[in-house]
């Protein structure tokens, strides 16, 4: 897969004059710029790219003013005693084209949008982690409607935001992604509140439904070189998926999962099968008429997403479970958005 790199530069005008657009459009040699008014309406703009295909994805970045807040709160903490969870929005979509990717049902074209008053976002965070309080840890996720390291060879976000997270150990900042290279884009010597942390499935899974992403085993040597330089690494299994073979395919991951990585090095293992709102099933079934995800049995959950009928959802947990218990009995091992219920019935 080749990294991305825009052709196209589309700038609102409330953006054009923030230091961060003149330092990316002054390292995008050769693209093409358009002003716009609003990347939220960018049917009505005369730009050569709309709407949400594989082209507009490869080839645009938008730069954007953002009003703020910038830090909401993230929609799985409800739990008493889970840490207080938020995102950080620094980024809106994502380079990368995953067919089951929930975003895309959230935004109508489907441009990365990088917002460039950074310094504004900054400023926020910092406020917000002197305001919380030392005994109530405290996770910000960069991330939740972008992938967290997508854009930072341009925004820099992370490299400015890990310094503010210094000499507050009750808070930690994760950086999601999918991305390769990102070892390089990182500082060296992080806090160790600062969690890289990876999304990985099975390399048949990869063929079948993410192939315009880097290949597993590419993740894992970049997680291994983050661990290298001191970062604590997430893996994140998340969303798991059901499809033909699935067994063998995770088995097979976890197996190199810990050939590559230090298991003291993972700070944590989060598992979360594949779930989707309403909102982005008639997108996927139009752009991959042939993907097979949605031919599963699922249902409705309280939060209006669908997952994995229950008996199916256990199963596949307790399996990726046994599997990273195999290598590491003392992993610490985390289900994403799920009931207590069923906590219970998979590590009870
Ligand atoms: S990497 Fe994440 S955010 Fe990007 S397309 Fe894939 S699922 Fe979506």
């Amino acid at each position: 897969m080749l990294p991305y790199r825009p052709i196209h530069v589309y700038v609102e005008s409330e953006a054009r004059n923030a230091p961060l657009t003149k330092r990316i459009l002054g390292s995008l040699s050769g693209c093409s710029v358009s002003e716009i008014r609003d990347h939220r309406r960018l049917e009505e703009e005369h730009v050569p790219f709309k709407g949400y295909t594989a082209d507009i994805k490869r080839r645009v970045l938008i730069l954007a003013h953002h009003p703020g807040p910038w830090i909401r709160p993230f929609p799985g903490s409800t739990e008493s005693l889970a840490p207080t969870e938020y995102y950080v929005a620094h980024a809106n979509g994502c380079p990368l084209d995953c067919e089951y990717c929930f975003l895309q049902g959230y935004f109508d074209h489907g441009a990365s949008v990088l917002f460039v008053n950074q310094e504004d976002l900054l400023h926020e965070l910092a406020g917000h982690l002197a305001e919380s309080a030392p005994n109530r840890p405290v996770v910000y996720h960069a991330g939740e409607l972008s992938d967290g390291l997508a854009l930072e060879r341009w925004s820099g976000f992370a490299s400015a935001a890990i310094p503010l997270f210094e000499d507050v150990p009750h808070a930690r900042l994760e950086l999601r992604t999918k991305c390769v290279g990102v070892e390089d884009l990182l500082p060296e010597r992080p806090p160790s509140n600062i969690t890289v942390s990876w999304t990985l499935t099975p390399w048949e899974a990869w063929k079948r439904y993410e192939s315009r992403t880097p290949d597993p085993m590419a993740r894992l040597r970049s997680a291994r070189a983050c661990q290298e330089m001191g970062y604590p690494v997430g893996i994140r299994l998340d969303p798991a998926l059901i499809y033909p073979g699935w067994r063998a395919g995770y088995a097979d991951l976890v197996e190199q999962i810990y050939e590559l990585l230090h298991p003291e090095g993972i700070e944590s293992i989060v598992i979360g099968g594949f779930r989707y709102s309403a909102m982005v099933v008639d997108r996927i079934r139009e752009r991959f008429p042939s993907n097979r995800l949605l031919l599963q049995e699922f249902v409705r959950c309280p939060d209006g997403k669908f997952r994995y009928f229950r008996p199916l959802r256990v199963s596949l947990y307790r399996e990726l479970v046994k599997r990273v218990r195999k290598y590491d009995a003392e992993a610490r091992i985390l289900l994403c958005m799920e009931t207590d219920q069923i906590h219970k019935d998979v590590f009870l």
